[in-house]
């Protein structure tokens, strides 16, 4: 079994993240959507929010399992018997903080292996930063968000 985690806060979700799991789909028989959970980090929307727009995104794709986790994400992926870690570039600022990660998890982790794919230019100013900034200027941010959660009644008032 090829098992892919991607890791990540999505606070919230975005059509950036979503097009990067679909993407990956047909490369792995799994891929596990892991929702970071940080005690000392602060989030815009509650843990059962984020969890919601995640399970709501991908209801329609038996592939993904969405899941919640606080280790440190090598030992999430030893725990799920996950080989595999999927991020997301956009740009350069994207690739100097994701190439010090994938070093990391390519010391300690166990077999562990970073597949990075770029971003959907369509998608590839997305981030979940916009999304709060317009979220909490009173804006629409249901362009930038995945199309099963739009109008939901926990991105119109968070
Ligand atoms: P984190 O807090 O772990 O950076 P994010 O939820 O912000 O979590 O991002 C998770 C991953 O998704 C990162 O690899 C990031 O580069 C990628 N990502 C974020 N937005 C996009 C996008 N619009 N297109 C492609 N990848 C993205």
């Amino acid at each position: 079994m090829k098992i892919a985690v991607f890791p990540g806060s999505f606070d919230p979700i975005t059509k950036g993240h979503e097009d990067l799991v679909r993407r990956a789909l047909p490369l792995f028989d799994k891929v596990i959507v892991a929702m970071g959970i940080n005690s000392s980090k602060k989030y815009y929307f509650e843990e059962s929010e984020r969890l919601q727009m995640l399970r709501d995104t991908f209801a329609d794709a038996p592939k993904v399992e969405v899941d919640t986790f606080n280790v440190l994400t090598a030992y999430y992926c030893k725990q799920k018997g996950a080989n595999f870690i999927i991020r997301g570039l956009r740009n350069s600022t994207d690739f100097d903080y994701e190439n010090t990660i994938a070093n990391l998890n390519a010391t300690i982790g166990d077999e562990l292996e970073t597949f990075f794919l770029m971003a959907n230019p369509a998608y590839a100013c997305y981030s979940s930063t916009v999304v709060r900034e317009i979220l909490k200027g009173g804006g629409d941010a249901s362009l930038f968000l995945p199309t099963a959660i739009n109008g939901k009644p926990t991105i119109t008032h968070p």
